[in-house]
């Protein structure tokens, strides 16, 4: 893809904080860090998102990411690294790992509730969709 950010970093065109490289798997500083150390792991090949990424794949960005979340817990002096695969910034598969301490006051999302009867409703609508 010629205008993805995330290409344009596995090809070297876009310079990055490089933490870890494979053949396959590529890994940098999130330069808006939600913590210091938050890390984005993508593969090298453009997939638009998770669900368009071969299990293969996701494998290997799975297996990379616990790789380096670990070196971030040492590195970083936490005993928690936050993983998530959020989809919604750049559309080029990847995920996030941060580090975080105890005490660390991070923002990820608001969290909502479900009005009376609501969440059965809801979890047999998601179940009828297999
Ligand atoms: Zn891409």
């Amino acid at each position: 893809m010629d205008d993805c950010i995330f290409c344009k970093i596995s090809k070297g065109d876009i310079p990055a904080e490089k933490i870890y490289e494979d053949k396959d798997i590529l890994a940098f500083l999130d330069i808006s860090p939600i913590n210091k150390g938050h890390v984005v792991v993508i593969p090298k090949e453009h997939f638009s998102d998770i669900f368009e990424t071969p299990d293969e794949v996701s494998s290997k960005l799975i297996s990379a990411t616990k790789t380096i979340g670990k070196a971030l817990k040492k590195a970083m002096e936490v005993n928690r690294v936050i993983l998530t695969i959020w989809g919604e910034d750049v559309p080029h598969t990847h995920m996030h790992a941060i580090p975080k301490k105890k005490d660390d006051d991070m923002y990820f999302w608001k969290q909502g509730k479900y009005d009376e009867g609501e969440i059965k409703k809801i979890g047999e609508k998601i179940r009828s969709a297999f």
